[in-house]
Parts: structure tokens; C-alpha cells; sequence
């Protein structure tokens, strides 16, 4: 086994929640999966993404400075693979305008989504084949309490349902 494949295939040990990464604006509208999404800060609120470079959205994204996480829930694998799919026109992916509303950025946010993270892009790193796109969080949707989706050794998985809604705080 390669060291490339042997890192794979420990990356595919490591679940890794699915995101719908979207955007709008001068350069227009596209989006993208992601499982390459975490958290940086809650002060002030900061995620990254990483995003191929060889990606179409990627320029997309950087021209725009607007972007929207969208973390799905158990049953969107569908949503996913579509979003994932070269094969499918921006329309194709996107569906029926009604799945998605609009907050601070104008940014597409999808209804039915766990969460949804209205972002501005404050800054890009470029590591090897992927650019860290780091985002200021602008608003925030928080979707009803349902399981959520993770992908795990190649596959869509569930994770167990939210303790409570608003994330569980005792
Ligand atoms: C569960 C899951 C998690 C994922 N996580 C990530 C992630 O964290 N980061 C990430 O970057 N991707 C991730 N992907 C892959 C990503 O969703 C797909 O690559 C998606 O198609 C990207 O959409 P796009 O419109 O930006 O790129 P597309 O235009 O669909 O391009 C996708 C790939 O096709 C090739 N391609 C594009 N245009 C051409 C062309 N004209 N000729 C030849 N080849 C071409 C490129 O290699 C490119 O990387 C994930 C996919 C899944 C299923």
C-alpha cells in the first residue's frame, strides 16, 4: 500500500459530518459537498472548509467572499450525492428554489438542514491540492433536532439523534 493510500484509508476511519457548501453573487451561484468542515473559534465565530483546487467551486467561492454550511441530516444522502456529482448542471443540484432561503450574505441556506452557517470568507490558505477556505460565521439557522449525517470507512452513516434542541446544554 502506497503512504498515499494508507492515508486514505485512515481518513476514512475518521467520521466526518456532510455539508452542502453554497454560495451566490457576482461570480454566481454554485455548491458543493464537504466533510472537509470544522470548527476554528467560537470568538468571534470561525469555520474552515477545504476545497480542491481543481474544484469549479472553488473560484466561485473566492470570487463571491460569501458562503453557506449546511450540515445535513440522516436521509439527505441524496441531497449529497447530487451536490457531489460533476455530472449535473448548478441547477440540477440546487432543485426547487423553495428548498433553500436567503439570511445575511445571500448565501442559499437549505431548508430541511440540521444547521445552517451564513459566512464571510476572511481568508484563503493554499496547502498542497486544496485551498483552506477560513469563514467569519454571519448568522446562524439551527434546523430541527434530527440524526445527523456522517460518512465513515467510504459510506453515508447516522449518528444518534440531539440530546435537546439549541445543541443539548444541560
Ligand atoms: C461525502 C463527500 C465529502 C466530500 N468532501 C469534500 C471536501 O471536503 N472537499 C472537496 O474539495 N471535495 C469534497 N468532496 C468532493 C466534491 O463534492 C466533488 O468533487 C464535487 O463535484 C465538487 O463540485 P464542483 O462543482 O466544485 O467541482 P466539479 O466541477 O464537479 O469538479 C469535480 C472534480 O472533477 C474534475 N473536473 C472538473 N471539471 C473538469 C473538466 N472540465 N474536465 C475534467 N475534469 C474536471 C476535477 O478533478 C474536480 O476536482 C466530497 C464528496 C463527498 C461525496
Amino acid at each position: 500500500m502506497s503512504d498515499q493510500q494508507l492515508f486514505r484509508s485512515a481518513m476514512s476511519r475518521l467520521s466526518a459530518a456532510v455539508n452542502i457548501i453554497a454560495t451566490d453573487g457576482p461570480a454566481g451561484r454554485c455548491g458543493m459537498t464537504a466533510s472537509s468542515v470544522c470548527s476554528v473559534s467560537d470568538d468571534p465565530p470561525t469555520m474552515l472548509v477545504c476545497v480542491n483546487r481543481n474544484a469549479r467551486s472553488n473560484a466561485i467561492f473566492r470570487r463571491n467572499g460569501k458562503l453557506s454550511v449546511n450540515i445535513l441530516a440522516k436521509g439527505q444522502n441524496d441531497v449529497s450525492n447530487r451536490f457531489a456529482s460533476s455530472k449535473l448542471t448548478i441547477d440540477e443540484r440546487f432543485g426547487p428554489e423553495s428548498d433553500w432561503f436567503r439570511r445575511t450574505t445571500g448565501a442559499p441556506l437549505l431548508n430541511g438542514a440540521l444547521a445552517a452557517l451564513d459566512c464571510t470568507v476572511s481568508h484563503i490558505q493554499e496547502v498542497a491540492t486544496h485551498s483552506v477556505f477560513f469563514c467569519g460565521v454571519e448568522s446562524i439557522v439551527l434546523g430541527e433536532p434530527r440524526q445527523g449525517l456522517v460518512y465513515f470507512d467510504r459510506s453515508y452513516r447516522e449518528t444518534m439523534a440531539l440530546a435537546a434542541f439549541g445543541g443539548g446544554c444541560a
